[in-house]
């Protein structure tokens, strides 16, 4: 195997393309990586970067070491079934990104016996910001394991987990994560403007913050409990605030919250 194992994307939609556009910036070879896409019109750019692209699922796979299924879990199924031939002629690495999947559906509808890396991603992989998590199934080789690392590291952070199981957590953290940022700063930019902050003024300052902060806790070498200690002064203005939210039940609303979609996902799998 050549020290770029030749990829094969079935699906070229929005997740496919994050990757793709972040493995390229990351100096992968564009002519390593197949695009296979029925909308002919997502292919063309592709194309134009020096990939491999074409509408025959088959193809695409038939010369590849790893391949990505970045197509809808709903058509998840018959793409598998369509492929299951290709694939047990060479084995290439399998990495499912589409969400609630078990491997075990995928393995049984790919015909058995088969290397699977399932991979939960999140939205800000469009931004290359993502955070993924990663299961490998029994099949998968230590060299497959990075491998699939390294794909997935185009678009952001890539972190193992242990048990299948583990996936439904990941996705009440960073999965659905995403979100409950985004409702935060809602109710900041409103709360602003509340305050007698134009709305503009309010939402940059909102969005800016949450910017620092998360570039502190990620830069920082305590945690974000002991992050917020330091900047909360006894007697202070932001105590005030905190007591609130802490009065309000904020963290077990947390909980609740994360129980929930936890929940969720273990129903829709
Ligand atoms: P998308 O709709 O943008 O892309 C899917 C692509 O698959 C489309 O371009 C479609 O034309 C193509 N396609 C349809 N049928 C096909 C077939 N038979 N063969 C080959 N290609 C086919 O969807 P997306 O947002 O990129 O999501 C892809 C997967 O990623 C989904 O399974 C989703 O669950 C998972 N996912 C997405 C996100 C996200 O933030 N978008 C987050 C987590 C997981």
């Amino acid at each position: 195997m050549t020290s770029h194992p030749v990829l094969a994307f079935i699906g070229a939609g929005n997740m496919a393309r994050a990757i793709i556009g972040g493995l390229i910036s990351n100096g992968y070879p564009a002519d390593h990586i197949w695009a296979s896409e029925p909308d002919l019109s997502r292919l063309a750019d592709l194309a134009a970067q020096g990939l491999h692209t074409t509408s025959d699922n088959n193809l695409a796979v038939a010369s590849a070491d790893l391949v990505v299924l970045a197509v809808k879990p709903q058509v998840l199924k018959s793409v598998a079934q369509d492929i299951a031939e290709s694939t047990q002629t060479h084995k290439p690495l399998i990495v499912s990104i589409a969400a609630g999947i078990l491997s075990s559906s995928i393995d049984q509808w790919l015909g058995g016996n088969v290397a699977i890396v399932r991979c939960m991603p999140n939205t800000p992989a469009l931004v290359q910001t993502g955070a993924s998590a990663l299961y490998a199934n029994p099949q998968v080789s230590a060299e497959q394991r990075l491998q699939a690392e390294t794909v997935m590291q185009a678009t952001g952070i890539a972190i193992w987990v242990e048990q299948e199981s583990q996936l439904d957590a990941v996705t009440a953290v960073s999965g659905s994560g995403p979100a409950y940022y985004f409702l935060v700063m809602e109710s900041m930019i409103e709360a602003g403007k509340k305050l007698g902050l134009s709305e503009d003024t309010a939402t940059q300052l909102t969005l800016q913050t949450a910017l620092g902060a998360a570039k502190m806790a990620a830069s920082s070498d305590v945690d974000p409990a002991e992050l917020r200690r330091r900047v909360t002064s006894p007697k202070g203005t932001t105590e005030q605030a905190i007591l609130r939210f802490i009065e309000g039940g904020l963290p077990d609303l947390f909980d609740t919250a994360m129980q929930a979609c936890n929940d969720r996902s273990v129903e829709l799998s």
